[in-house]
């Protein structure tokens, strides 16, 4: 008697963190995709692009290390 494999069930438990998604807000940036620098001499606020998730305002969930999965 042969079974069938469909669908596998997961093994692994969605991440809490991310909800399986794999990404997060970006703690540096807090998901705006980009930080403050300073301010120039007339006082405007400079923004630098986030180098923790480069301006894509989320980051690799570092519960699970991007999987989604535990
Ligand atoms: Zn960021
Ligand atoms: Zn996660």
């Amino acid at each position: 008697m042969v079974t069938q494999k469909t669908t596998e069930p997961l093994a692994k438990r969605r991440c809490h963190r991310c909800h399986g998604s794999g990404r997060t807000p970006c703690t540096i940036c807090r998901g705006t995709g980009q930080v403050l620098k300073g301010t120039d001499p007339r006082g405007n606020k400079l923004y630098d692009r986030c180098g923790g998730c480069f301006g894509v305002k989320t980051a690799r969930c570092a519960t699970c290390g991007g999987e989604g999965f535990l």
